[in-house]
């Protein structure tokens, strides 16, 4: 098969995945599965799929390298968020081409980087390229709904620890400039639900201690919190190290309720907020959320309930200064492609977190430049040319990552 023969297939195989309607909350990934399996055929990669929960599977492409050297894991997710069909001009699991865009669910999250990865074997399998180490494609289920039942699983398994992997590459995302994210950590979630309760009556009166006193104060600390954030955010701009969203704390105000009829003060509201903490931060904000609640409380005791409703997913950074075979196999191939990096810190969670808290070092990479970020948005796309040298860039990274 010659390059253009080979760009033809790839772009047809990245179409072919995006019409499979793998869409939250009901994602066929019964398809995706006969999907990867005739593709692994193709490329002569063997294929097992894994249970990791109820009735959910990763399947797992693997180029076995004789040498028993740590693996590389190349990790992608094969679901992808619903859509609001209204608001696209083309038809979301189509995989159109339109001005030399493919558009579709997915095209950026991340089905791309699943074709990708497996096109650049396509490459290196072409040039009779022998790989030192095992290469493992894992592609897996339920990452957009936080990977419970997929990823999470997965790490737990014998079958994981059998695979023997010494490092991984996890989603990035895309860029508008010419420069390249390089994620090597991700900043931890943190929900804190508020449950306030207070004293209830007649609307006319003029009730003290109500539960809207206590939201007002709670809502008032946690957005200045968030201010001040936002200040040391847009303060660091002008600075030597600007800041990026990856290394502040985020604190938004997701869900309020509460009330039962306009004439009643009512007994409780309850309050939500999604915070993303910076890494290392963790602590400061915790002793800040429990003065909070000490300060909130002060007044007339347990009439503040809190609850962190969802799992606290602690940041997890990998280490870039300690020099290490994959850290060096990547900055070469940068160097090499005259690729512009920027190291940082994913802003959001990918499954990658669930490897970090096994000790296993992980890169976020999404190799999608010049390119609006379009993750979960309407009319997603990627250009075929971004497609395309994607494909290349990884040719490259995964040839020197497995060369020795
Ligand atoms: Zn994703």
């Amino acid at each position: 098969m010659n390059v253009e023969r080979e760009n033809q297939v790839a772009i047809e195989r990245f179409v072919q995945y995006i019409q499979i309607k793998t869409v939250q909350p009901k994602p066929d990934y019964q398809s995706a599965f006969k999907f990867l399996k005739n593709y692994a055929q193709e490329l002569d990669l063997e294929y097992t799929l894994v249970t990791t929960g109820e009735d959910r599977q990763a399947a797992v492409l693997t180029w076995p390298s004789s040498s028993d050297a740590k693996s590389i894991l190349l990790l992608s997710h094969i679901d992808v968020v619903p859509v609001f069909e209204e608001y696209w001009t083309v038809s979301p699991f189509s995989g159109e081409i339109r001005d030399g865009k493919i558009y579709g669910r997915g095209a950026q999250d991340m089905k791309c980087v699943g074709i990708q990865y497996l096109e650049a074997i396509r490459c290196l399998k072409r040039v009779q390229y022998e790989p030192k180490r095992t290469i493992h494609c894992l592609f897996v289920p339920d990452e957009e709904i936080g990977g419970a039942e997929g990823m999470k699983k997965f790490v737990q398994l014998d079958q994981f620890k059998a695979m023997n992997v010494g490092f991984a590459l996890d989603e990035g995302l895309a860029n508008e400039t010419d420069v390249y994210q390089v994620y090597y950590g991700n900043r931890g979630a943190f929900g804190v639900d508020f449950v306030l309760k207070g004293n209830t009556g007649h609307g006319s009166r003029l009730i003290q201690n109500t539960a809207g006193e206590k939201a007002q104060f709670i809502i008032n600390e946690m957005l200045d919190y968030r201010t001040r954030e936002q200040q040391r955010f847009e303060q660091s701009q002008t600075g030597d190290h600007p800041l990026q969203l990856g290394n502040i704390t985020t604190i938004n105000l997701t869900k309020m309720s509460g009330g039962v009829q306009i004439n009643v003060v009512p007994d409780q509201y309850r309050l939500f907020f999604d915070c993303r903490i910076r890494p290392g931060g963790e602590g400061e904000f915790e002793e800040f959320v429990t003065d909070l609640i000490r300060r909130t409380r002060k007044e007339n005791d347990q009439e503040v309930q809190v609850e962190y409703l969802t799992t606290r997913a602690i940041s997890r950074v990998t280490d870039i200064n300690q020099p290490s075979w994959w850290l060096t196999s990547m900055k070469h191939t940068f160097e090499e492609l005259n690729c512009k990096t920027n190291w940082t810190i994913f802003p959001a969670n990918t499954d990658g977190r669930f490897l970090r808290y096994f000790g296993c070092p992980v890169i976020g990479f999404s190799p999608m430049i010049n390119t609006p970020v379009l993750l979960h948005d309407h009319d997603e796309y990627l250009s075929v040319e971004v497609f395309l040298y994607g494909i290349h860039i990884y040719t490259k990274l995964i040839e020197r990552l497995t060369k020795e």
